[in-house]
């Protein structure tokens, strides 16, 4: 079968190609692949930036954005030949920490968990995949293809999920969410908010196009100055942007008793304005939350799914703005100006 490969740490070494079938070891549950979404961590690792493969390979099968179908249930998942299934990205590291031990390996303590398509275990950019039962999560069938968004959907849930968490440390009713950068995450934080009865406001760059369209639709408001400039204080931030400037801006930007919930990755970046002390100040003096939120559990799998399933289709679809055969998965991992959300289609369904 054919998959997209990729020797983690050396640029220029992508390639689509042919590989065996899936080894059985894997999981009992073989599944057809539907499409895969393409995010930022893709694109690092096949410029070499980042990546492990797995033990005693030098290669690693891209992809952690999944869709598809099943082939073969095998004989204890439960599921049927021709359910629609995305599979979970992180494994529990081998000791296992406490956090692993009890299924939140969102919040592995010691960083030897691994991940599909990323770190030490092939990915879902092949053909065909196998998965142990007990990670595939079934999809609504009535979602179809934009079942591939329940990835980025789950670490939305679990952003959402820390947020009321805090919340829940004293008398707390928001009325408003800021989430900063209209990407798919963005995007799914925003219409989150949306379901919640939050007034939501979303914040990018760009002052036309999809983005802005998409985040009317759902009756949000959006935002092109910047964090700073916002006549309003926001009761909670969902940062998406990674931007070192957008960040502090936002930390000195939410209102007392608000929480600003970290999601982006990125790096370096000025950082700009008020110096550390006088940022914990502004805290400690309000109150705030600073919450980092990565990856998901099975919890927020099953939650996201729920939400997706909630989600308006027509809406949804807008965010896949561009579907890419395999053999082209250097143009679906190209940034296009309008680009939300873009996949790799490996069969119709
Ligand atoms: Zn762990």
């Amino acid at each position: 079968m054919k998959a997209i490969t990729v020797e983690p740490r050396k640029p220029g070494t992508a390639r689509f190609e042919d590989v065996p079938e899936p080894d059985p070891r894997n999981g009992s549950v073989l599944v057809e692949a539907v499409a895969v979404g393409v995010c930022g961590t893709d694109v690092e690792i096949v410029e070499g930036k980042y990546g492990w493969a797995p033990p005693g390979a030098s290669r690693l099968v891209l992809g952690h954005e999944s869709l598809g179908r099943v082939l073969d249930p095998g004989p204890t998942s439960g599921l049927k030949a021709g359910d629609l299934v995305a599979g979970i990205v992180r494994r529990p590291d081998p000791v296992p920490c406490p956090s692993c031990a009890v299924g939140e390996w969102d919040m592995c303590r010691n960083g030897r968990y691994t991940e599909r398509g990323i770190k030490q275990i092939d990915g879902y950019m092949s053909e065909r995949w196998r998965i142990e039962p007990e990670y595939a999560m079934k999809v609504d069938p009535s979602l179809g293809i934009l079942g591939v968004l329940l990835e980025p959907a789950t670490v939305v849930t679990k952003a959402w999920e820390m947020v009321l968490a805090v919340g829940q440390r004293s008398f707390w009713e928001p009325r408003n969410v800021l989430v900063t950068g209209a990407g798919p995450i963005g995007l799914l934080a925003a219409g989150i908010g949306v379901q919640r009865g939050l007034e939501v406001h979303v914040l990018d760059r760009v002052t036309s196009g999809p983005k802005v369209d998409l985040v009317r639709t759902i009756g949000a408001t959006y935002h092109s100055t910047s964090v700073k400039d916002l006549d309003f204080e926001p009761d909670i931030i969902i940062e998406c942007t990674g931007v070192g400037a957008v960040i502090a801006q936002s930390i000195v930007k939410v209102g007392s008793g608000g929480t600003v919930c970290l999601t982006g990755v990125g790096t370096g970046g000025v950082a700009g304005g008020a110096a550390i002390a006088d940022v914990a100040a502004g805290a400690v003096l309000r109150n705030n939350v600073i919450v980092g939120s990565v990856n998901a559990n099975r919890r927020h799998w099953y939650k996201a799914g729920q939400a997706l399933a909630r989600a308006n289709r027509e809406w949804l679809g807008r965010l896949v703005t561009r579907r890419e055969k395999p053999e082209d998965f250097m143009r679906a991992l190209e940034r296009q100006p309008d680009d939300i959300k873009v996949v790799i289609q490996f069969s119709d369904l």
